[in-house]
């Protein structure tokens, strides 16, 4: 094993992976990382609660990107299924926990651009833009050969490479999988009327159809299908596919004109067994990837980079080893419940959506009209939606490392 190269490497150039690298090098920690650029552009929009916010301003990288955020001030849920048992549509206002907004909306590109700023910025942490094809993990050290040639060692790997995580296969890490039969749609577009700081989360017999804020006379969409309608649209120009969507959202927004790039997501749901093991972290969706419902995947992806980051940099101060055994224990421990409680909450959701049992529709209508009509219950939503009370690692509490 060659020589000792950084105290972290972090295996992905994600939002997840560089928040990871951004937090490891705020602890003082001498962090590398290892991104190789995805094959595809990513034209999705990031929903950021508050506590991502927070842990974002935090690592300083807040200021970079607010300038192309757009508040969520509130959040409609409206059954659009046309079945027998409709739920009443329930509305969601951050004025009523006392919060101005509860997160703001960003493109990917804009978030991960501030991200990437914000990391070259860092003394102690270094970008290597190549792919990493092995990772070797050993008793004191593991180790990462790159495309290049060359080769890393370190005591903690955080692996932020993604659904199909090399990492997560290294560690020895299983996970369970499940593909939903549905496809997500995903686009921006401009609009003629104003979102007023409004998201909107129509619920089809397919899925959501949601559309959420972005600034100016702009919104995303992310429009979850039977996988052969999705085919359908796909072929659409943007004429054709602008006025399924003013149909969709029944005009709400008015005249809509899409903008240029269309994403298409097979929906899955997959959980690793662990979230560490053999000097591996795992982060983002190399740990968990969830249906886009209530806006949970990356801010979930963010509360494990800022939980490793807390770890290790604990560790670090008191002189021990920053990939071991006890480092990892706590952080799988941080995140289990967390992950897991979302995880079978979105679950629950999409499939109340999808299936055709009359009880159970019933049931998901009676529960959004107890939400509706009774304020504690719907407060004591929006703060667990907004802020899990089981995991709140201390940046998302606005404390540095
Ligand atoms: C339609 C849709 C809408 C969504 N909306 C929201 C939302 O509103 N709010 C929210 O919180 N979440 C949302 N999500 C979830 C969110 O998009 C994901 O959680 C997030 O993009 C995952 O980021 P990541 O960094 O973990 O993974 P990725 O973005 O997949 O990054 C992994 C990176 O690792 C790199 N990589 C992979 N293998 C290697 C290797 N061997 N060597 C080097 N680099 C490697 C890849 O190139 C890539 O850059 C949505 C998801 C979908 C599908």
């Amino acid at each position: 094993m060659p020589d000792k190269n950084a105290s972290a490497i972090v295996v992905g150039g994600g939002p997840a992976g560089l928040t990871a690298a951004i937090a490891l090098a705020a602890g003082s920690i001498e962090t590398v990382l290892v991104g190789k650029r995805p094959a595809a552009n990513d034209n999705r929009t990031t929903a950021l609660l508050a506590g991502s916010v927070t842990a974002l301003a935090t690592l300083g990288v807040w200021d970079l990107c607010t300038d192309q955020a757009a508040p969520l001030r509130v959040m409609r849920i409206v059954d659009d299924t046309g079945r027998l048992w409709r739920a009443p549509e329930v509305k969601f206002e951050a004025n009523e926990i006392g919060l101005e907004a509860f997160g703001y909306n960003i493109e990917n590109r804009h978030l991960v651009a501030a991200l990437e700023r914000r990391a070259r910025t860092l003394s102690g942490l270094r970008i290597v833009e190549d792919e990493v094809l092995n990772v070797v993990p050993g008793e004191r050290a593991a180790a990462v050969s790159l495309r290049n040639g060359s080769a890393l060692t370190a005591e903690l790997i955080v692996g932020a490479d993604g659904r199909r995580s090399l990492c997560r296969e290294a560690a020895g890490i299983g996970i369970d999988e499940q593909a939903y039969p549905q496809v997500a749609l995903t686009l921006c577009l401009k609009h003629s009327r104003p979102h007023r700081d409004t998201s909107t989360e129509f619920h089809t017999p397919s899925g959501p159809f949601t559309l959420v804020p972005l600034p100016g006379q702009r919104s995303s969409l992310v429009w979850v299908l039977d996988p052969a309608d999705a085919d359908a649209l796909s072929s659409f120009d943007d004429a054709e596919l602008a006025d399924e969507i003013e149909r969709a959202s029944h005009s709400i927004l008015g005249k809509i004109e899409v903008e240029h790039g269309r994403g298409r997501f097979p929906l899955t749901r997959a959980s690793a067994r662990r979230f560490a093991a053999n000097r591996i972290a795992l982060v983002g969706e190399a740990a968990h990837v969830i249906p886009p419902i209530g806006a949970q995947g990356l801010n979930l992806g963010l509360r494990d980079a800022a939980a490793i980051g807390e770890r290790a940099t604990a560790a670090h101060r008191a002189g021990h080893d920053i990939g071991g055994i006890n480092v990892l224990v706590a952080y799988n421990r941080m995140r289990r419940a967390d992950v897991g409680t979302r995880t079978l909450v979105v679950d629950l959701l999409n499939r109340t959506l999808l299936t055709d049992f009359l009880p159970v529709q019933g049931a998901r209508g009676l529960g959004l009209y107890l939400i509706d009509r009774i304020g504690p219950l719907r407060r004591t939503l929006m703060r667990e939606g907004v802020a899990s009370t089981a995991a709140q690692p201390r940046l998302m509490r606005g404390d540095a490392l």
